[in-house]
């Protein structure tokens, strides 16, 4: 592949309204950053509740028609869109690498998993056919239809600026909702760009509309009686605030939290394998990943043997602008996420913590305004230690010795986040127990970043989802529909007079 196009944009970030780009009436901006270089590239327009409401009013004036358009239909626009996709994989690829930094294959491939819900939701008239019982009771028949909510609102974080919102519209539209969109105010553009190709492919004005904003922007679609149900991804207080807030204002929420995701090593395992998997997983987007491990549980004599091994792949790690195809690592999203992932650093060195490779400091040739920080490496970390229990989001390894696998199991089970974990090992049995006995959503054997596929839903236990449906697959159908059971007789099985008695089979 040759050297990819660099994404370059001057003008400010609106909003995107009833199906055409739309300035915002706030006053209020926010400066966007080239991570890689911490040059500001434009700003985007901070939404006020005007504009909120009148994405609200477009979203909602679009439902009827959206709603009753036959689901074939909606899916071929889908259909167009994904060709679209498929055409500007890489112009939404540069988009991101521009603005959250993570490298540019890396985000190729967010891309790519987006693209695989939208095909998923192509699927739409299969996915919403539902069952029907003939003869229930002689002459009676029952049967299931799922309709959509009408409004629904997706927040979304930084880390996946394209493919989290692709875990939500795509399965909203094609089940028949319209849709508002606030992302993350740090890299706005992917979202900007999406409605654009949603307009190219078909979609009628108002069922897609982007709104651009903060808190304020969030509190209005929480509070908007038209908003019928919210779908949330960020960090775990914001997601426990938006299923509490929604759930207040009588919205169905699902709201996909923070994690700590441990990878166990057993000791039959094979070790090589476990270090690629570790690197690629703790250092892989910077660390900005929800299913990025940051804890390696080391069984037995594990650590002895990977540790120095784990220490020589981070010191080397190729620590460049994302645009550039042999870059492993590009920088951190902001410099006060850099900043805070710095500070846990000199915590875990406080509380006692060996540190084997220490990526503070780190600066890249060229780029030295841009937000650094180097792959770092842990060993004789505790659970007590601050650097344990919270959440770092960043390229640091903590690794945690353990004596055997209860030890390392139950030391998974106690932590109060279950988003992803994987376990490597050479024994079936072992494996199998893992699977079974975790208590987290989403489990890799030998598979460091277990992502669910497009058809089998995404969301993990405890405080890393709050809600009861998680994202995309079957379980996305079902949080953008509502159930109805319809039962139906005509008038030669209707018996004359009134029935005082509950209705029974007959
Ligand atoms: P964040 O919680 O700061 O922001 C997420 C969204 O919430 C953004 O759109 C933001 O504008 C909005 N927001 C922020 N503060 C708010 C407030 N006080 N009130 C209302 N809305 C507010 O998260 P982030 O830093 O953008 O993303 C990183 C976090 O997301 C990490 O914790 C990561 O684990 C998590 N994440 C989770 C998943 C998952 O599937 N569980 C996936 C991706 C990211």
């Amino acid at each position: 592949m040759g050297a990819p196009e660099a994404f370059t944009r001057s003008t400010d970030i609106g909003h995107f309204i009833g199906g055409k780009p739309v300035p915002a009436s706030s006053g209020r901006s926010q400066a966007v950053y080239n991570p890689a270089t911490g040059a500001v590239s434009c700003q985007v327009q901070l939404a006020s509740a005007e504009d909120v409401n009148a994405a609200v009013a477009a979203a909602a004036a679009a439902f009827p028609a959206w709603a009753d358009t036959p689901p074939i239909r909606r899916a071929r626009v889908l259909n167009n869109f994904l060709a679209l996709l498929n055409q500007h994989r890489d112009t939404l690829a540069a988009m991101i690498t521009a603005e959250h930094g993570k490298v540019f294959t890396d985000a190729q491939g967010e891309v790519t998993r987006g693209i695989e819900i939208v095909e998923f939701a192509c699927g739409a008239p299969q996915l919403l056919k539902t069952d029907f019982t003939d003869q229930v009771s002689t002459g009676i028949d029952n049967w299931t239809l799922r309709q959509p909510l009408g409004v629904v609102a997706g927040i979304t974080p930084f880390n996946f600026p394209c493919m989290v919102p692709m875990w939500m519209f795509p399965m909203a539209l094609a089940t028949g909702n319209t849709f508002v969109l606030k992302p993350s105010e740090r890299d706005p553009s992917p979202s900007l760009f999406i409605a654009e190709l949603l307009k190219q492919a078909g979609l009628p004005d108002g069922v897609f509309n982007v709104v651009q904003g903060d808190k304020l922007a969030v509190d209005t679609l929480l509070a908007h009686p038209d908003v019928k149900a919210v779908s949330f991804v960020g960090s775990t207080p914001i997601a426990q605030y938006i299923y509490e807030t929604g759930a207040h204002h009588g919205k169905r929420v699902q709201a996909l939290g923070g994690a700590k995701n441990h990878m166990v090593v057993m000791p039959d395992a094979n070790l090589e394998q476990a270090v690629d998997a570790l690197i690629g997983a703790a250092y892989g987007s910077a660390g900005e990943r929800c299913m990025a491990i940051s804890v390696a549980v080391l069984v037995g004599d594990v650590a002895d043997k990977i540790v120095p091994m784990l220490a020589e792949r981070a010191k080397t790690l190729k620590i460049k602008n994302g645009m550039e195809l042999d870059a492993e690592m590009g920088p951190i999203v902001t410099r006060e996420a850099r900043d805070r992932i710095e500070g846990y650093i000199a915590a875990g060195v406080a509380e006692g913590a060996t540190l084997v490779v220490d990526g503070r400091g780190t600066t890249v040739a060229g780029h030295e305004k841009g937000f650094w920080t180097g792959g770092t490496l842990f060993d004789h970390v505790t659970p007590a230690m601050r650097i344990y229990k919270e959440e770092i989001f960043g390229p640091v390894l903590a690794c945690v010795r353990v004596k055997d696998f209860a030890e390392a199991l139950d030391l998974v089970n106690a932590h109060e986040y279950g988003n992803g974990v994987a376990c490597f090992t050479s024994d079936g049995q072992v494996a199998r127990e893992f699977g079974r006995r975790v208590q987290v959503g989403m489990v890799g054997i030998n598979v460091p970043i277990p992502v669910p596929m497009a058809w089998h839903g995404f969301g993990g236990w405890k405080k890393s989802l709050f809600g009861d449906m998680h994202a995309y697959g079957e379980e996305g159908v079902r949080f953008y529909t509502k159930q109805k059971s319809i039962m139906q007789r005509w008038s030669n099985s209707i018996a004359k007079g009134a029935e005082f008695v509950m209705p029974t089979a007959k």
